[in-house]
């Protein structure tokens, strides 16, 4: 996310740059870049976006987009305009895993157009790639900073969603076939011994642990610790037995 920039061409109203900052803010980014911004007051603008003060300090301004751009690895536009022919646009969560990946190659540029008109076409050519946040084509504009909090949003939902799930702390080589066998073999036994099954089909329900077994990708260690479980069950109950 550090090398995501948001872009804003020539905002018009200080309320939208406070509401950029904000969304940024709450999505964890922090490099804005402003470009001919009709007007500017931090202080005010710190008034609306509590605690941006970091965040507007770093800001930088341009007097032209192509300046803002120049550093960049890649550029992202955003349009309300879909039927733009000559132009082919995807949602932001569609193009999100491809944005990220793009930072690795140096700055995102996500740019953002001004209240009245968006981005000219003059400016969207100058865009790698375009974002249509998709709404009802009869109220198709969406406000600014409400556009930059839904495109910032999708990147980071797709940047949560990249994160692996951590693994367990001792690491494990996966269970082999052989080990899952054997435990789907004592969670059956198991599940026998605890009269379980009653009217409902054995195989149908082994199939089911398989499946979501196997989805887990257990690896020897889980595999080991289960089947102990299940063996533990059955030992219990013996042992039950030979108290009665
Ligand atoms: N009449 C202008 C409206 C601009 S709204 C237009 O048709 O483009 C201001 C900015 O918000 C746009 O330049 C764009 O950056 C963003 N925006 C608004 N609605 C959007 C949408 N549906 N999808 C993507 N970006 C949008």
């Amino acid at each position: 996310m550090a090398s995501l920039v948001v872009v804003l061409n020539e905002t018009q109203d200080l309320v939208n740059i406070a509401g950029t900052v904000r969304a940024m803010r709450n999505m964890g980014l922090s490099r804005l870049r402003l470009v001919r911004p009709a007007e500017f007051d931090a202080y005010r603008i710190a008034g609306i976006a509590h605690g941006s003060e970091a965040l507007l300090e770093r800001i930088e301004f341009f007097d032209a987009l192509d300046d803002a751009l120049a550093d960049a690895a890649h550029v992202v536009g955003t349009t309300a305009r879909r039927r733009e022919a000559a132009y082919v646009w995807q949602t932001p969560r569609a193009a999100a895993p491809e944005i990220l990946a793009a930072t690795a190659f140096g700055p995102v540029a996500l740019v953002f157009g001004r209240e009245d008109k968006g981005l000219s076409n003059a400016d969207l050519d100058r865009c790698d790639r375009l974002l249509t946040i998709p709404t009802d084509p009869a109220a198709s504009s969406l406000n600014l900073a409400q556009a930059v909090l839904l495109v910032t949003y999708e990147l980071r939902m797709a940047a949560i969603a990249s994160t692996p799930l951590p693994r367990p702390r001792r690491t494990a080589p996966p269970a082999t076939p052989a080990q899952l066998h054997e435990m789907f073999d004592d969670i059956e036994a198991a599940l026998a011994a605890v009269d379980f099954f009653k009217k409902r089909n054995p195989a149908a329900i082994l199939r089911t642990v398989r499946a979501a077994a196997r989805r887990a990708a257990l690896d020897a260690r889980e595999a080991k610790l289960f089947r102990a479980m299940a063996i533990e069950v059955v030992k219990h109950l013996d042992r039950m037995k030979g108290r009665a």
